[in-house]
């Protein structure tokens, strides 16, 4: 069990249970940004239990907590950005029970090293961009990467609006979450693949389901129930992904296709297969950078040796280490681009049949699961891979701060 506080995020942990399904069920008003929830957290103790913390910040104001146990809840209490739930008996280990928390308030991003993240009221709707520790700002959690549940959505909210969100049975942390709102009109792009857009033409969200089925041939199948792109009528300064789901501005919708395939491999690598620490974050932002170039490969609009040398040559300060960036560089640029050119240095050692078959093995092996850097040196050496070689590389690239040859 972990014992300190997340050391990027600073999340204390909330310790003596598991969450394994999130049943939110919300009212929503466009105007006055109002929420009114009531979410139902099904919950498992690991250990004997009197009292337990989950995160939610305070401008949210929790009503009422109720239990399915017996004797149930004694009090409760919000500070600190933790609700502090005491009960009235102890819970045995291994005992599986419900909290239903009632809350509201007009929800709000929070402030942190990394941006304003969570809820966000739009101009015509409203967002939630929870990476990595905005979940709280929405719903009572435990926000931590390393921790799945499934998850139930049923959000009401104004007439002539629409709340997309990502109900799904495939285990999913918090920051993955998400629930997007405005006046969106639905578009299938393919099967299993639809577009909630702002009255715009896809632009070059045409290429969605032709991307879909080249990753599928690189990746393995695509892992989730169905993929929704969500186009929000204002520019965003960045997309982002969540699980099953990605998020546009207006703006991302001509000549950012890279971006549109970054967001779709997430999917893979992040969604499908977790980190549990965010100082591994290089797995899932290596894999989705290179995943732009396999598509711009493919796509006949840059063969990937440029790409890797034009991104490798861009690589300032050369010195960086990718395992364990730190919070402040944890979106760092060369956490992307040195984590993507580290895959084609692989590839470029063990040669494509192998690394390709590893790629596909390492995702079926861990689909919904959590990874680190083990995990992949562990597919390598089941694929015919020189464990020694692959370690080698994954040291100088990964552990170690001087910037390797280009390969
Ligand atoms: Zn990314």
């Amino acid at each position: 069990m972990k014992r300190r506080s997340d050391n990027y995020t600073g999340v204390e942990p909330n310790r003596g249970f598991h969450v394994t399904h999130y049943d939110l069920d919300f009212d929503y008003i466009v105007g006055p940004n109002r929420l009114n929830a009531t979410a139902t957290l099904t919950l498992t103790t690991t250990e004997a239990l009197h009292h337990l913390t989950l995160d939610v910040v305070e401008g949210l104001a929790v009503r009422r907590v109720e239990s399915s146990i017996s004797r149930g809840i004694k009090r409760f209490r919000q500070s600190g950005g933790k609700l502090r739930i005491s009960l009235h008996d102890d819970l045995p280990a291994h005992t599986e029970f419900t909290l239903t928390i009632r809350y509201g308030g007009n929800p709000r991003p929070r402030r942190t090293a990394w941006g304003e993240l969570g809820w966000e009221e739009l101009d015509n709707g409203a967002l939630t961009a929870n990476q990595p520790n905005g979940a709280p700002t929405w719903f009572p959690c435990n926000d931590t990467p390393d921790e799945k549940a499934t998850y139930t959505f049923n959000v009401r909210t104004d007439r002539d609006y629409v709340a997309v969100t990502n109900t799904t049975a495939h285990p999913m942390p918090t920051y993955l979450a998400t629930v997007q709102v405005g006046q969106f009109q639905r578009v299938e792009l393919g099967r299993n693949v639809v577009a909630w857009l702002p009255g715009a033409q896809p632009g070059d969200l045409n290429k969605q389901q032709a991307m879909l089925d080249y990753f599928e041939t690189v990746f393995g199948p695509y892992p989730f129930e169905n993929y929704q792109v969500v186009v929000h009528e204002e520019a965003l300064e960045i997309p982002l992904e969540a699980q099953g789901l990605s998020i546009f501005g207006i703006n991302h919708l001509r000549r950012n296709e890279r971006l549109i395939a970054h967001e779709l491999a997430h999917q893979w690598f992040g969604n499908s297969l977790g980190i549990g620490h965010w100082r591994d974050i290089w797995l899932n932002e290596g894999f989705a950078c290179y995943a732009e170039w396999l598509w711009a490969d493919h796509a006949g609009q840059m063969p990937i040796d440029d790409s890797v040398r034009t991104h490798y040559n861009k690589l300032t300060p050369m010195r960086f280490t990718l395992a364990d960036p730190g919070p402040r560089d944890m979106f760092d640029d060369r956490v992307y681009k040195r984590g993507a050119i580290t895959l084609h240095a692989l590839r470029r050692s063990v040669g494509d049949p192998v690394f390709f078959n590893t790629v596909r093995d390492y995702v079926a092996a861990n689909a919904d699961g959590i990874v680190d850097t083990q995990t992949l040196i562990d597919a390598f050496a089941r694929n015919g891979a020189d464990a020694a070689q692959v370690t080698g590389i994954l040291d100088a690239w990964v552990q170690h701060a001087e910037l390797p040859e280009c390969p």
